[in-house]
């Protein structure tokens, strides 16, 4: 049995069965019964349901909204915005799609491109964007003409069935979308299975690491889109009142449970009194409350679990000489702890190996730019960036030399449906979105002609 617990109240909201076995292989023989149609579909048809879907979200928002804010604690506004972003990442598909997918003609007049599906994909997901993580698979893998299995994260049940409830609403064949309601253990064995074709997931690196692993003696694609401690850099030319806003809202939004936010706040020696004066000061007062509230930028976080793990990294911090400023637990029922800051951490202290994914930042200062790219990669991991500064030298040296997959500059980094997402290290490798996410499950076919 699934339990849904709100994390603002700690209370329970609501059951879901776990699939027997025995359903489990009723919807995976649908799927893939489902795809021996699907694949040879019309790229119209495929593109009108993609905008049906966009439409039932648009038209379903606040039910969705609620169920997300519900079960995993973000705000309603930031539930909205969520479901608003899925609606345009359908649509986008919908209305620009056919051209990833067509045929291209080899240079030279030889023969052509023939783009393909491959087969089902499994799609193993998590909590802390409920539907757009999935989104993001499952839009280009429906305009591929594949099909699609969710696993998703045990605390999203409610979301993960609303999910299916609105693909299948916008009149999708019965297999075309499934969401499989099991545990992490079952995986490996669908990966097995030869009906699926290969798999996503978006998660931690240990999950990442387990799934890859599988796929790889299957030798099945895999696309991994993991963790991230991403750099944000502020230099001496930088607006400093946008950079500070702007390194705020990365470091709180959806509680700091983004895998594509500034975690670590590097500033130049010059400015960096006055950044860590305004920042922390802004991180102390956030309002923090009812996520359903307009006023409030931050409810709790995802689950008690989650905000336990964030608060035992920040132990391990101060061990390791690192200095705390807030990020404390909240004596109430339900997830909750306050925003914080972290100075005097060691670079080469554990914390820089992991992510904190709570609404902590690590601040550290930088004497030159090499020495601030030089923080900036001494991670793992290589997912997003920002870069805060108004010289167009140091902006070009940032976007060639900050190892990420994707990199913003004087703005928060966000995903966006035209732009491919994903990144690099530990990271994960393969990208979503746009024609890339659409041909990383794609037979490129080549076809010669005499
Ligand atoms: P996980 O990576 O464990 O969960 C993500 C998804 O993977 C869930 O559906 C989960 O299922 C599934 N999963 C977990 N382990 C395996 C496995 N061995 N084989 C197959 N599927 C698996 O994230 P957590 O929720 O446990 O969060 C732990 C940490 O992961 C966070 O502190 C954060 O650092 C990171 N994280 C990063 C995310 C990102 O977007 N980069 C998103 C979520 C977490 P189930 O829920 O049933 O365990």
């Amino acid at each position: 049995m699934f339990r849904s617990t709100n994390p603002a109240t700690g209370a329970e909201i609501a059951t879901y069965p776990e699939l027997t076995a025995a359903e489990v292989e009723t919807k995976v023989a649908r799927a893939a019964a489902c795809y021996r149609q699907w694949r040879n579909s019309a790229v119209e048809e495929r593109t009108a349901l993609l905008e049906r879907i966009a439409e039932r979200f648009d038209s379903d928002r606040e039910r969705l909204a609620r169920m997300a804010t519900d079960e995993m604690g973000k705000t309603l506004a930031g539930a909205r915005a969520e479901v608003e972003k899925c609606a345009a990442g359908f649509r986008h598909a919908a209305q620009e799609g056919a051209k990833w997918i067509a045929p291209q003609p080899l240079p030279g007049g030889s023969g052509e491109l023939h783009y393909r599906p491959l087969g089902p994909i499994l799609a193993v997901m998590p909590w802390n964007f409920p539907y757009w993580q999935a989104v993001r698979f499952l839009s280009v893998t429906i305009l591929a003409g594949n099909v699609g299995l969710l696993k998703h994260a045990s605390i999203v049940q409610g979301c993960a069935g609303l999910l299916e409830e609105a693909v299948t609403a916008a009149g999708a064949p019965a297999g075309l979308f499934q969401n499989l309601a099991i545990r992490s253990g079952s995986v490996a064995g669908l990966i097995a299975d030869d009906r699926i074709a290969a798999v996503t997931l978006t998660g931690s690196e240990a999950a990442g690491r387990s799934v890859a692993i599988e796929a790889g003696k299957a030798l099945k694609k895999v696309v991994l889109e993991l963790g991230g401690s991403d750099p944000f850099i502020v230099m001496p030319s930088a607006h400093l009142d946008k950079a500070v806003a702007t390194a705020v809202t990365a470091r709180v939004q959806n509680a700091g449970q983004s895998c594509v936010c500034g975690k670590r706040m590097i500033v130049h020696a010059d400015i960096y009194d006055d950044f860590a004066e305004r920042f922390t000061k802004a991180m102390l007062e956030l309002p923090i409350g009812d996520p359903t509230e307009d006023s409030i930028v931050m409810g709790p976080l995802s689950s008690e679990e989650q905000r336990n793990t964030v608060l035992d990294q920040l132990d391990e911090a101060k061990s390791s000489g690192a200095t705390l400023t807030g990020g404390t637990r909240l004596d109430r029922p339900g997830a909750w702890m306050s925003a914080g800051v972290l100075t005097d951490v060691p670079v080469d202290s554990h914390l820089m190996q992991e992510e904190i994914f709570g609404p902590v930042a690590m601040l550290f200062r930088a004497h030159d730019i090499d020495e601030a790219i030089e923080i900036a990669n001494a991670t793992p991991y290589g997912l997003g960036g920002a870069v805060f500064t108004n010289d167009a030298g140091e902006q070009a040296r940032f976007v060639a030399d900050v190892e990420s997959g994707m990199l913003a500059v004087n703005q928060l980094f966000s995903s966006i449906p035209e732009a491919p997402f994903g990144g690099i290290k530990h990271s994960g490798h393969g990208r979503e979105l746009g024609p890339w996410g659409a041909r990383e499950f794609m037979n490129v076919k080549t076809v010669l002609r005499a």
